[in-house]
């Protein structure tokens, strides 16, 4: 047994249309994370997005409500707010901001185009290190310790 072998997908079954959706690389780290506070996912046959409370997993046709339920009750409110996309998308707005105002004061004699220009390269790489922070800081960490697992996708 390999108990430390990440899988590399895994197959939910859609209740209404009965068919299954393999999910691999990304999709499926989100979809196998309790913690990412997903409330919706695709069904491949009906091409379209349903609640989470529309699917089974295949192999354990476990409902993937109640799997996030049951792998998510020790968290407490702050570290489901750590985890959470208001949480992200704060974290990045803000760092966003203050890396562009650092930038600019850099700039702020020089021309328009410079300053533009700057400002947007400061807003981007400020996004970027919020999203990293958001990930490495919080999210990550918080859920390995939640799940009790170095990958959601372990899970079963
Ligand atoms: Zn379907």
């Amino acid at each position: 047994m390999s108990a430390d072998l990440v899988p590399e997908s895994r197959a939910y079954r859609h209740i209404t249309c009965g068919s299954e959706t393999v999910v691999g690389g990304q999709s499926f780290e989100v979809v196998s994370n309790p913690m990412s506070s997903m409330e919706q996912t695709k069904c491949s046959m009906c091409n379209a997005m349903f609640p989470i409370s529309d699917y089974v997993w295949a192999d354990t046709d476990e409902n993937l409500s109640d799997y996030y339920a049951r792998h998510t009750t020790t968290a407490t409110d702050l570290q489901r707010l750590l985890c959470s996309k208001k949480m992200m998308v704060g974290l990045v707005a803000v760092s966003a901001l203050a890396a562009a105002a650092g930038v600019y004061v850099l700039v702020a004699n020089d021309d328009l185009f410079t300053r533009t220009i700057c400002l947007l390269g400061g807003l981007m790489i400020g996004a970027f290190i919020g999203a990293t922070l958001f990930l490495h800081v919080f999210a990550n960490p918080i859920t390995r310790k939640v799940c009790g697992v170095r990958d959601t996708r372990l899970l079963r």
